[in-house]
């Protein structure tokens, strides 16, 4: 075994039976934003040995600030985060399998993107994603670890389906809309999310070492500027929960959920492909776009600008249009960039 886990495999609530079951551990980390960042690095680090990454989005400059594993130049060529997150991780350490998937998690790519996991990480932004996680992971009896940040603080709440409470369990419904404060509108400090997202994967490695006992019970929630910590318990199952109880899965059944969706905190539709097939090759579509667009392409997205929006294609035929919340004129304006 090599000397890289060393200082982690002498503390004897890892040794190396704990360093052993890491490496043979599948994680899933859902979503990589500043959460996701953290995670992906530390869970890498500690060896765990099949790293997934699924991100949807590409790194902007404003992620720089909190996103640990993306630089300048990622943000500069609009490089999908996923790919960026397993290019960095791949560096970090070479002895492990990391995949980056450049995918939305929805209930058609969910089974594929999750099948196989000992346990799933969310760094997502949002309750559908969430829900949908949590349909999953009920179904399979895999762990998963919820976390949440915003402005100097967040919550993080363990998920231990049969045992402990699911997400449905804590929260009963999607918030409205437009309900909460986002990073945009509230912001979000760096180094705060970094306690979060590291009290986050101790609870995942404790999942992975099985060291189940030891896994925090409630929902956790930090106060960076407060410098408090403070643990609601939330007791067992919801007798009346549509998931853990009645195991109604509507998210992951594709009852629940939307085709497009707004990105969190910033003024952005995403839009996923109507059909199924991959849009025309992106640098054929982006010599035929000429005029009035603002055409920039890389190997995994087209970035066409017009009128203060632009739409970016991603290969796998989604969109994101940025520079508007109303998603009939995003897909209006990703229909003339796909001449559709
Ligand atoms: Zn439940």
């Amino acid at each position: 075994m090599s000397d890289r886990y060393v200082r982690q495999r002498i503390l004897p609530e890892i040794g190396p039976e704990g360093q052993r079951r890491l490496a043979g551990s599948r994680a899933v980390v859902v979503g990589c934003g500043a959460l996701g960042s953290f995670q992906a690095q530390l869970l890498a680090r500690a060896g765990v040995g099949r790293l997934t990454v699924v991100d949807r989005d590409f790194v902007e400059r404003s992620n720089l600030q909190r996103q640990v594993l993306f630089t300048d130049a990622d943000a500069e060529a609009a490089i999908p985060k996923a790919v960026a997150a397993e290019r960095a991780i791949a560096s970090i350490n070479p002895e492990i399998e990391v995949e980056g998937v450049v995918e939305d998690l929805n209930s058609i790519t969910a089974e594929d993107l999750l099948a196989g996991a000992d346990v799933v990480c969310d760094g997502t932004d949002n309750f559908e994603t969430r829900y949908l996680i949590n349909d999953w992971t009920v179904r399979e009896g895999i762990p998963w670890v919820y976390a949440g940040v915003i402005g100097t603080g967040g919550l993080i709440l363990p998920i231990l389906p049969g045992e402990t409470p699911c997400l449905r369990c804590v929260f009963e419904t999607t918030p409205p809309v437009g309900s909460l404060a986002t990073c945009e509108t509230a912001g979000v400090l760096g180094p705060a999310v970094s306690v979060v997202a590291g009290i986050q994967t101790v609870e995942t490695v404790k999942l992975l070492v099985d060291a189940r006992d030891k896994v925090l019970r409630g929902l956790l929630r930090y106060d960076a500027w407060e410098a408090s910590f403070t643990t609601v318990a939330t007791g067992g199952p919801r007798p009346d929960c549509p998931v853990c109880v009645e195991r109604d899965f509507a998210w992951l059944e594709g009852r629940r959920g939307s085709t497009s969706a707004r990105l969190c905190g910033r003024d952005a539709i995403q839009l996923l492909p109507l059909e199924a097939g991959a849009p025309p090759p992106l640098r054929t579509l982006a010599a035929r776009l000429g005029g009035e667009w603002e055409v920039s392409v890389n190997d995994h997205l087209l970035r066409a600008r017009r009128d203060g929006m632009t739409v970016h294609l991603f290969r796998d035929g989604r969109v994101i249009v940025d520079g508007t919340t109303d998603e009939a004129e995003a897909r209006s304006l990703a229909a003339r960039v796909l001449g559709t």
